[in-house]
């Protein structure tokens, strides 16, 4: 099979980079194995929210001339990452994802854990607030769904009181839910987010407003909306005040969503979506690669003029640790990795850990290098790429989607 442009991987950044190549009129397949970071994915992209361990709010592009040299987005310079970062709200948009945020200043959003983290852009309906404002809400109502351990009001009732906020907390039940109690590893907000349609979602509204009492504002896990907006437009109208929602540990229903609903964009847009399938590798004709190999597939190759590859970092195996080795597995891409085993992490757990920053090397327009030759037609983009800590400088989603986006225009243009 033949197409214009293949992409391995279909985490945020295949997707981004796909859904452009496809936009542009390219024949374009996604080749991807299974779950990515988005179904942990927190509901908030981040873009730069912490440097030199100092929260960043206002301006982080103006301080990408200030990161190291190999960073992702000193490649990029401040100024095409603007363009091509400010595409990033109408994409989701077109792909029926309300977001929230600007590129000149972090917002602050609110984690399962109750704490206030600098973000870019948060979707529609999660809580994001201005870092200089105090919180919009003096009293509000936690509620949960009775039983739901993945969800923890104290935590967030703690850390609201600390910005001078009333908390009260209670849990809700509806029948509907009653099948899924039958097992306790079946209460995942996923799978809750499957029976909360029509008139359960009245239901449950009609519940969360006996216990909300005097309050501002209801502050629930998100449990409603995996494949659209529906469900969460029809019980914010049920219940008696604003109702936001915190994303909850994993699987996360807005991650969930944004996959799916960049996914069916892609798709819409002419895009083959190969589910379910492994890349094994590849054959290269000089600086080229010519054709790739899955496992599904066999020995039919499937060929294109250009390819790029975003299978994550260690948690979308993109990136394998062995006991005695580091390597990427598609291709066996050149990588920053430095020194044996005991160089790659630091004892102290809450340390920066060195494995964090590796990943695989390019060059400026996102070439990687396989035995010290750039390989021309390819681009690595993601989690994947070498010479950033995502968790210390709240970074991940801003590089993920710069450099797929970068990467596309490459080819397109
Ligand atoms: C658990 C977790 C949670 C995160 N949460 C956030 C967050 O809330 N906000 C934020 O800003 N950043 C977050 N990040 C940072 C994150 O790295 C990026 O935001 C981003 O989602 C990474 O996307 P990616 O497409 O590069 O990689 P991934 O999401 O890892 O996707 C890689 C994809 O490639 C596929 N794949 C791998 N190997 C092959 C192969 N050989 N053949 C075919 N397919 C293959 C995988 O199955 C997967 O689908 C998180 C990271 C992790 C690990």
């Amino acid at each position: 099979m033949k197409f214009d442009t293949i992409i391995i991987g279909g985490g945020l950044s295949g997707l981004i980079s796909a859904i452009e190549c496809a936009r542009a009129g390219r024949k374009t397949a996604i080749v991807s194995a299974g779950q990515s970071a988005l179904h942990f994915w927190s509901g908030s992209f981040e873009l730069l929210g912490n440097v030199d361990g100092k929260a960043v709010i206002d301006n982080p592009l103006d301080l990408v001339p200030s990161l190291p040299a190999p960073h992702p987005y000193r490649k990029i310079g401040a100024e095409r990452l603007r363009k091509l970062l400010s595409r990033v709200p109408e994409i989701l948009k077109e792909a029926g994802l309300k977001s929230y945020g600007t590129l000149d200043r972090n917002h602050l959003r609110l984690t399962p854990l109750g704490f206030m983290k600098p973000a870019w852009l948060t979707l529609g309906d999660y809580v994001a607030v201005d870092a200089d404002k105090p919180l919009p809400w003096k009293k509000v109502a936690i509620v949960n769904i009775y039983s739901y351990l993945d969800f923890y009001p104290r935590f967030l009732a703690h850390g609201l009181e600390n910005r001078g906020v009333k908390c009260s907390m209670a849990a809700v039940n509806i029948p509907e839910l009653n099948v899924l109690r039958k097992s306790t590893t079946e209460m995942r907000a996923t799978n809750m987010s499957r029976f909360f349609t029509d008139e359960a979602v009245d239901h449950l509204a009609a519940e969360v407003n006996k216990v909300a009492g005097d309050a501002d504002a209801v502050i629930m896990p998100a449990v409603l909306g995996i494949y659209s907006d529906a469900p969460v437009e029809r019980f914010r109208k049920a219940v008696k005040m604003p109702v936001w929602f915190v994303p909850t540990t994993p699987a996360s229903v807005p991650g969930v969503r944004c996959q799916l609903s960049l996914r069916d964009l892609f798709i819409r847009l002419g895009g083959e979506f190969l589910p379910g399938d492994t890349v094994k590798g590849g054959e290269f004709e000089g600086n080229r690669l010519k054709r790739i190999f899955t496992v599904n597939l066999g020995d039919m190759p499937l060929e294109a003029d250009d390819f790029i590859i975003s299978t994550g970092s260690f948690f979308g195996h993109g990136l394998i640790a062995d006991i005695e080795r580091i390597y990427e597995p598609v291709f066996g891409l050149d990588l920053n990795v430095k020194g044996g085993r005991t160089e790659w992490y630091e004892k102290d757990f809450y340390a920066s850990q060195p494995y964090m920053t590796y990943g695989v090397i390019t060059d400026d327009k996102f070439h990687p290098y396989k035995n010290g030759e750039e390989i021309e037609n390819l681009y690595a983009t993601g989690a994947l790429l070498a010479g950033f800590n995502a968790l210390k400088e709240g970074s991940g989603a801003g590089i993920t989607l710069a450099t797929a986006l970068h990467a596309a225009s490459c080819i397109t243009e």
